[in-house]
């Protein structure tokens, strides 16, 4: 299962694919509110798929770099520290736009699992029943 392909565009409060059917049966959404917020959303919204697929070539890019050379030295020395990160969001937010994002149900926190829990609360938990196990 995958979203509608891209190209996106926005017609007023529409957001449509290129070359859709223009009778409204293949709008994406429709946005509503103040005007220039209005236009805004609808423009990012519009540039989703634009913009999920340079998230994707970037991250590969970063990803290859990183296995080629084992850190990106121009990207440390730009922005010290920083690319380990970006490509983690990167990842994130890719992971958010194609729905493999959970949240925990125990912190909250964001993950990407077979589980309902984060990796963190499953260690605790396993860490709790190991406890409770030598307690007999
Ligand atoms: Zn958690």
């Amino acid at each position: 299962m995958s979203h509608t392909p891209g190209p996106w565009k926005r017609n007023y409060r529409r957001i449509t694919p290129v070359g859709g059917p223009s009778d409204g049966t293949g709008d994406i959404c429709h946005v509503y509110g103040d005007e220039t917020i209005e236009t805004m959303n609808a423009n990012l919204i519009a540039a989703s798929p634009d913009l999920l697929r340079a998230c994707k070539d970037v991250l590969a890019a970063l990803e290859k770099a990183t296995q080629e050379t084992g850190e990106i030295l121009w990207l440390d020395h730009v922005l010290p520290g920083v690319h380990e990160s970006a490509m983690e969001r990167l990842q994130n937010v890719i992971d958010d736009a194609e729905g493999r994002s959970k949240t925990c149900l125990d912190c909250g926190e964001k993950f990407v699992g077979p589980t309902e829990l984060c990796d963190a609360c499953l260690d605790e938990r396993d860490g709790i029943d190991e406890i409770e196990k030598t307690r007999g």
